[in-house]
Formats: structure tokens, sequence, C-alpha cells
């Protein structure tokens, strides 16, 4: 078998037209666009990058896009200071806090100041326990993209054994909580799990995220599985520098039914979940 390619560029772009398409008609409701507000504390080359092409995605999608910018040397107290007054005020619907940040400053805390009603990454301890009971709330954007790859791919969720690689608060726990609300049947393997190829081996849908370059074989995956590959690793290749998942491509893709590819899969994915989330932070604050 060789697996159907999952789009996650095509996806990613359906998903945008769709959120632009929403957002206009937010616009003409109420007089206002949806708000996105970046805080990024330093100068990390990575992170800059980000949160330039979240800025850009923003404004794609017609809605309101600030960035704040802050010196590495800025205080907690400052960054809880912006963060305040961005809960107040009512342009913005949506407060991302680009991690990482500099070691003085207590990221959690950070995040668990952002109201949770703007807290588009949903890291908030708040939006992990309503996604944990099973409450509406804002819920991270890489295992929401997950879910959308899936549904798109027409992968059958309800009753699947589906083992998730990885049990990290941004991806493989909240991954988790989503596939229990769909009734899949959930494994969530991490560094002690024993005989993981074994494990993965009974899966009918893997979703790696691990963080190391091709540590999931093709003999691990099932004939016929899905795949869902959030990893993103730079190599050293060929005298190349390469972005791999933590799947063996080449090898999973001879087994499996449906496979992300890396880049091009689950990654577009997150910001445009991002979007998503922003809008609905936006008409959910303009009915209260
Ligand atoms: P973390 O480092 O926070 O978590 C990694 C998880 O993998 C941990 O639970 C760890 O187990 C587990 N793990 C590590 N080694 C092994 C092993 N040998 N066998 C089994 N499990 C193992 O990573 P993240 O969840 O933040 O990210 C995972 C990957 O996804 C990274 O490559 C990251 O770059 C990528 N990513 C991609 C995004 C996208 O937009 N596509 C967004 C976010 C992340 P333990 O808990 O026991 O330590």
């Amino acid at each position: 078998m060789t697996a159907r390619i999952i789009d996650g560029k095509a996806v990613a772009d359906k998903l945008n037209a769709e959120t632009a398409a929403k957002v206009a008609a937010f616009v003409k409701t109420h007089g206002r666009a949806p708000g996105l507000a970046v805080v990024l504390v330093g100068e990390d080359p990575a992170s800059q990058v980000y949160v330039r092409n979240k800025g850009k995605a923003t404004i794609a999608a017609g809605m309101l896009s600030v960035e704040h910018k802050l010196p590495a040397e800025a205080s907690e107290a400052e960054v809880l200071a912006l963060v305040g007054k961005l809960n107040d005020d009512p342009k913005i619907d949506g407060i991302l806090f680009q991690l990482p940040v500099p070691k003085h400053i207590n990221a959690d805390r950070v995040i668990d100041t952002i109201d949770p009603a703007k807290d588009v990454d949903g890291f908030n301890v708040v939006n992990a326990g309503r996604l944990a009971v099973g409450f509406d709330g804002l819920f991270p954007c890489t295992p929401l993209g997950c879910l959308v790859l899936l549904d798109e791919a027409g992968v059958k969720l309800e009753g699947a054994e589906v083992v998730v690689v990885g049990r990290s608060n941004l991806v493989g726990k909240p991954v988790t909580q989503l596939l229990l609300r769909r009734n899949a049947t959930v494994t969530i393997a991490h560094s002690r799990t024993k005989d993981l190829a074994a494990v993965c081996r009974r899966a009918d849908v893997v979703i790696a995220a691990v963080g190391r370059p091709r540590m999931i074989q093709g003999d691990w995956i099932k004939p016929g599985a899905a795949v869902i590959d959030v990893g993103i690793n730079r190599i050293e290749e060929g005298g190349k520098n390469r972005l791999v998942g933590d799947v063996d491509y080449d090898a999973a893709a001879k087994v499996a039914s449906a496979i992300t590819p890396v880049p091009g899969g689950v990654g577009p994915m997150t910001i445009a979940c991002l979007l998503r989330n922003t809008l609905t932070s936006a008409e959910r604050r303009a009915k209260r």
C-alpha cells in the first residue's frame, strides 16, 4: 500500500478562507475586526519568525494584528501589567504569549494571567480543565489541527485505537482529550513506555509528538493505519539542513493508508487553528 499524503497546506488554506469569510461577516455585524495581540519578550530568532508569520496571517484573514515586543530584560511585572491591559482592551479577542521566554520570567504565571476567554493558545489551566471535563473553551491549536487533518482525510475516530506518542501539555495531553471527545480509544505513550513498537502496532491511528527525528519506524505502523506526524526536527543530512518529523516517513508511507508529511502536514494547521480560535473568541465575547 502507498499512503495518501495529507496535504496540510491545502487544508490550512481552506480553513483560512472559511475563517476570512466569517471574519468579513463579523466586521459587518459588529463594526470591528477580531483582534489578536502577540506578546514577545526578547530576541529569539525562531520566535521572531513565528510572530512575523502569525502577524501576516492575521492581517490576511482580515483581523487586527497587534504586536508587543519587549526587550529581553523586561521584568515579569511589566509583562503581567501588559497582559492585564490586553485583558481589559475591548479591541483584543486573543492574546498569545510567545514561548520560549527568558528564564527570569515564569511563563506559566503569565499564561494563567491571560483572561481564559482570550487565551487563544489554550494553554491556560482554566482551558485545560474545561477541555478535560468536556466544557466549551479555547483549546490548543496544534492538537485541533491534527483533528481537522484526520477529518479531512476521512479517518473514522469513533471506536478507533489511537496511540499518541508524547504527553506534553502542548500536544500529547490535549490531543488525547480531543480524541476522547470523539470516542476514540486512546493510549498515551511516553519515554517510559515499554515496547513502544508493539504499542504503536496496535494503532489504527498514530499521532507522533516526540521531538526525535524519524524515531517511529515503518514496521511500527499497522498496515492501513493513519499517521499524523507533529514532530519538527532540524537535522544535517548529506551536507544539507533538513526538517524531518518524528516518523520515518518513507518507510511509514509504504504501509500507512494516510500520512502527513513534514514540512507541509501539521505545521500549517497551527496558525490556521489560531486564527479560528481568535474568531471564536470574538464571536463568543460579542454575545456576552
Ligand atoms: P516535549 O518535549 O514537551 O514532549 C515530548 C514527549 O515525547 C514527552 O512526553 C516525552 O516523554 C516523549 N518522548 C521523548 N522521548 C521519547 C521516547 N524515546 N519514546 C517515547 N516517548 C518519548 O515536546 P512537544 O510535545 O512540545 O513537541 C513534540 C514535537 O512536536 C517536537 O518536535 C515539536 O517541535 C513539535 N511541535 C510541532 C508543532 C507544529 O506546529 N507542528 C507545535 C508544537 C510542537 P516524557 O514525558 O516521558 O519525557
